[in-house]
């Protein structure tokens, strides 16, 4: 709000599972959907959750809002955490039908694989035209994550961060997932030097 383009929130725990009425997932305070909140009083703002496992906690937290559009990459909840939420069908309801994405993708899935779903999601954030993004920045779509199935290398993280950046909002980014401490360091290094390619900041 004092006119920077980026913030990031290096925050531990991680929070995209905590819901209005439950926690999980190592969860207790949903620092994105607290952050989309207070933004959401100056303009449109979208949710983007890159982590391995569904956003959960954001999407029942805005279900029924359409000031913010909430989008989650992931692992099928038919196979990963956690387990009960994060099928394509879940639209949001009320004022919110039609504001929360999911796409729920395969337990083995290559970058490029990834990077194709990425971008479905960016045309959706892109037709909603938010004010905000919030960027929920899960590192467990790694190479070897003890929690994930995928290999992002650090050159796939800063390609994705290139994409992201394009969308050209100012952008907060909360930190998520990742379990994998030989890397994490890296692949987020790598992330943000896409994010600012991508951004021309
Ligand atoms: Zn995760």
């Amino acid at each position: 709000m004092g006119g920077h383009r980026l913030a990031y929130a290096l925050v531990r725990p991680p929070g995209h599972h905590s819901e209005r009425r439950a926690f999980g997932g190592f969860c207790y305070l949903n620092h994105n959907a607290i952050a989309a909140n207070f933004l959401a009083a100056h303009g449109r703002v979208a949710i983007l959750d890159l982590d391995y496992h569904h956003g959960n906690g954001q999407q029942d937290i805005f279900y029924a809002r359409r000031d913010v559009l909430t989008v989650s990459l992931h692992g099928d909840p038919k196979f990963a955490y956690p387990y009960f939420t994060g099928f394509a069908d879940e639209t949001g309801e009320g004022e919110g039908e039609g504001f929360n994405l999911n796409l729920p993708l395969p337990e083995h899935l290559d970058p490029p694989g990834y990077l194709k779903a990425l971008q479905r999601a960016l045309q959706r954030i892109e037709a909603f035209d938010p004010r905000f993004l919030v960027l929920a920045l899960g590192l467990d779509t790694a190479r070897g994550d003890p929690t994930g199935t995928w290999a992002h290398r650090p050159e796939d993280f800063r390609r994705l961060g290139v994409e992201v950046g394009r969308l050209g909002r100012p952008t907060v980014v909360v930190q998520e997932g990742g379990y994998k401490t030989r890397t994490l360091g890296l692949n987020a290094r790598r992330f943000f030097e896409g994010l600012a390619e991508g951004s021309r900041w």
